[in-house]
């Protein structure tokens, strides 16, 4: 008999009703002749308006503590969709992460997972059960409560798939899989039947986030398939696999977007070692998350150095830097929020050339001005300003054919 594990993410389970139709096709799935596990996430809007009220109590929370609380989260809804299985009559089992073998490191709110047992989830299984587990959550060794960072469902249901070997991973979320773009943004993009891990794992990390990025490195490390798709019909999803030879031939997969940037410049470097390890150390030491990083040749002896972070880290990055700036002799600090980054990733750039040309031209014939540029060797990514960005996105999908089809090589 096969095994699927699937995940239903917030809005699939945002309501009784929705948590009764999920129930309805768990149910299926297993009258279909398979076992299922079934991760969900907290209902929507959960986790954030637990996130608000732990503020209203404390202006700095213990991240121990904001475990503890968020954990509660998953654990509404795999009591509630046990319920809605069992008041169909089929036998289901909810489970914490902990209780489904979850172990994690201790990195609160950003744990790793170190291992899954997964013996008490076969043993329900074998029992002709179906198994619901708690998503975003593990156990310590020393058994404290942890979760996997924001969107970190998608993580459990990716390593609980390669834990029990399962034959699929099915990601249902409320869009149809993964789009050419986030189509809330460009409302011409087409969903892609396939793409590869890779530039799954890069359009993630650069901002599409409708699947977390850490699992799917996870995936891609351990060869686990998935397939994003709706909760909502039954059409097809996207399914993200190994690269094959064809898929060299689209030389544009998609665009990423990602807002809530912001930008620090360090006007007048004086240029000698050390200055730059000296700024970025003092960044590492406060836990400052840093994305693009821009140093200029110097002509005059003095550079600037720019780079950029979430907005939310803009106060604690400048009172990390302003002794540092002061200490290396440079002449000020500029802090900006407003700012974003489109992102064009595909696997075909490896092997053609011209995308940056063409991204730049028309961003340049809109108007929108390019402040920071970053490549990798499947991604071309800009910095430009927050205002201009829904607008660069469509410009650029157009520019690249998305909507049509994806880009041929010639
Ligand atoms: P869930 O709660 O099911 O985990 P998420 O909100 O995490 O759902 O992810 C789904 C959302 O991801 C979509 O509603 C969409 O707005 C957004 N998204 C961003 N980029 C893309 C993309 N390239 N393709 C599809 N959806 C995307
Ligand atoms: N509930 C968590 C979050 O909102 C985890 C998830 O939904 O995947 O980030
Ligand atoms: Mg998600």
């Amino acid at each position: 008999m096969s095994l699927i594990v699937q995940k239903y993410g917030g809005t699939s389970v945002g309501n009784p009703e929705r948590i009764r139709r999920v129930a309805e096709r768990v149910l299926a799935t297993q009258q279909a002749g398979h076992q299922v596990v079934v991760v969900v996430s907290a209902m929507s809007g959960v986790t954030d308006s637990l996130i608000r009220l732990a503020r209203e109590v404390s202006p700095e929370p213990s991240e121990r503590e904001m475990d503890v609380l968020l954990a509660t989260g998953e654990q509404t809804t795999i009591a509630l969709l046990a319920m809605a299985l069992n008041a169909r009559g089929s036998r289901a089992v909810s489970l914490t992460g902990a209780q489904a073998g979850i172990v994690t490191d201790g990195t609160h709110t950003k744990a790793r997972i170190a291992n899954i047992t997964p013996t008490e989830m076969r043993r329900l299984l074998d029992d002709g059960q179906i198994v619901i587990v708690a998503g975003f959550q593990g156990q310590t060794m020393a058994g404290q409560i942890t979760t996997l960072g924001r969107g970190g469902s998608d993580l459990t249901a990716i390593a609980i798939a390669a834990a029990l070997g399962a034959e699929t991973c099915q990601i249902f979320t409320d869009v149809e899989g993964v789009y050419t773009c986030d189509p809330r943004i460009v409302p011409s993009a087409r969903k892609l039947d396939e793409l590869s891990y890779e530039e799954m794992l890069e359009m993630a990390s650069s901002g599409s986030k409708v699947m977390q990025s850490r699992s799917v490195e996870f995936a891609k490390k351990f060869g686990v398939v998935f397939e994003v798709r709706s909760s909502f019909n039954d059409a097809p999803g996207t399914r993200v696999v190994e690269e094959n030879m064809s898929m060299e031939n689209v030389v544009i997969r998609g665009l990423s977007v990602e807002k809530n940037q912001a930008k620090i410049t360090i006007a007048d470097v004086p240029d000698r070692p050390g200055t730059a390890a000296a700024v970025f150390g003092a960044l590492e030491k406060s836990g400052t998350v840093i994305d693009v990083i821009v140093q200029n040749v110097s002509h005059t002896n003095a550079t600037d150095i720019s780079f950029t972070l979430h907005k939310d880290d803009l106060d604690k990055a400048r009172a990390a830097l302003e002794p540092v700036v002061k200490e290396i002799g440079a002449a000020r600090l500029e802090a900006k929020s407003g700012i974003a980054k489109l992102s064009v990733v595909g696997i075909g750039m490896r092997s053609h050339s011209g995308v940056a040309a063409k991204l730049f031209a028309c961003l340049g014939s809109a108007g929108v001005n390019i402040q920071m540029i970053s490549t990798s060797e499947i991604k071309i990514a800009v910095i430009i300003e927050e205002a201009d960005i829904t607008r660069a996105a469509n410009v650029a999908h157009e520019a690249f054919g998305l909507a049509n089809g994806a880009l041929l090589a010639n």
